[in-house]
């Protein structure tokens, strides 16, 4: 199972060689051709070759046997970077009348680090560079001016910027795309996360708040009232006879009859209140912001909603039928306290023959 991930991750570093390999492809590519006309000797980009075969070999090596995994930078980006840097210095020093060649590289394998490298890191970098880069200059001197007299020397200087702007723009497509996965990938994670909170909140069977994403509900408006000074209530609906139900027509109906009254319930309540599925046939509604009138008349429409639905349609012959138990939170009182009255209430509603609303006045 591990190993998927492991060699997803061992891929992605040794990209990071191959693309850095490619540039010097192109560089040495680029050098010979500089030799096939004359400007430099061929033994320049022969040993500059040999030196960055032997550069990537060693990367890839040490990437491949792991040994980088537990270092911070696996890819070894800064170090390959650095050996890029070298390879330009190198060819400077081997071969400066073609100087703006290697400078103009020098910026092509550094706009990869925009990849790995921290702020720390780029800062280091460009300190290095151009201390290194002064050092050079001062020292071995650029020979001569960049003449660019005859159409052969024209066109190298072109070619060489079009093919270090070609590079430039390649690694940071490069970039661009890692950077489009990792945002895709973070999607995905909140994608997994809300669903997660979702299954975690809801009831399966009727995609209601479950309890206990009612108790947080009832806790957050419980809070909301103390510090607004407003008030809610909570009714208790409960179905009446529901295991007769089950036993006339099988438990899958008795399923689809709570789905079916969820819905109803869910249609009706006002766009601030809650319903959730307190358990079995028991279901449960927070009215925000409301007092025991304004709640009695809402559950009593409820009720006689219920009573009035043609339940034939998922059954031949069945009516259904909810009693309810309501109360309205009084301030210093817990949840379990207003919780109990609502369902002491909800007894009454069944004594009382059941089909009814009766409210909590103890
Ligand atoms: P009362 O009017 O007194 O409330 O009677 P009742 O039959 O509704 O109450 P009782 O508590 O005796 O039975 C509740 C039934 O609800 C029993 C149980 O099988 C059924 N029930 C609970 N959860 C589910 C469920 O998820 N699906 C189905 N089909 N039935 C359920
Ligand atoms: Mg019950
Ligand atoms: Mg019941």
């Amino acid at each position: 199972m591990a190993s998927i991930p492991l060699r997803a991750a061992m891929k992605l570093r040794l990209r990071t060689v191959g693309i850095l390999a490619a540039d010097y492809g192109f560089n040495i590519l680029m050098l010979f051709a500089f030799a096939a006309a004359d400007v430099i000797s061929f033994q320049i980009p022969i040993i500059l070759l040999g030196i960055a075969f032997l550069f990537n070999l060693l990367f890839a090596g040490l990437i491949l046997s792991g040994k980088t995994r537990s270092l911070q930078d696996p890819s070894l980006t800064a170090l390959q970077l650095l050996g890029a840097c070298g390879f330009n210095f190198l060819g400077f020093l081997l071969a400066p009348q073609i100087v703006y060649f290697f400078m103009i590289n020098l910026f092509v394998p550094l706009s990869y680090g925009s990849v790995h490298f921290t702020q720390r890191m780029f800062l280091a970098s460009w300190i290095f560079l151009s201390c290194a880069l002064g050092a050079m200059m001062l020292t071995v001197g650029v020979q001569g001016d960049i003449e660019l007299t005859t159409p052969t020397d024209r066109i190298f200087f072109w070619a060489v910027i079009v093919f270090a702007l070609g590079r430039f723009l390649a690694i940071n497509a490069e970039v661009s795309r890692l950077r489009i996965r990792l945002q895709r990938k973070n999607n995905e994670l909140m994608h997994a996360a809300t669903r997660l909170s979702d299954l975690a909140s809801r009831d399966e069977l009727t995609g209601l708040w479950n309890r206990r994403e009612f108790m947080r509900l009832l806790l957050e408006e419980s809070r909301r009232a103390v510090r607004n000074q407003s008030s809610f209530c909570v009714a208790i609906i409960d179905i009446d006879h529901f295991k007769k139900v089950n036993d006339t027509y099988g438990h899958l109906t008795g399923d689809a009859v709570l789905h079916e009254l969820a819905q109803l319930l869910e249609s009706m309540r006002r766009a601030t209140d809650s319903v959730a599925r307190y358990g079995g046939e028991e279901f449960t509604l927070l009215l925000v912001n409301a007092k025991l009138a304004t709640a009695t008349v809402a559950l009593e429409r409820i009720r006689s909603q219920v009573m009035q639905y043609d339940w034939e349609v998922i059954a031949a012959g069945l009516r259904l039928t909810i009693s309810v138990g309501i109360a309205a939170w009084r301030p210093g009182e817990t949840l379990t306290q207003v919780l109990n009255r609502a369902d002491a209430a909800l007894y009454e509603a069944k004594d009382a023959g059941r089909n009814c609303v009766r409210v909590s006045h103890t």
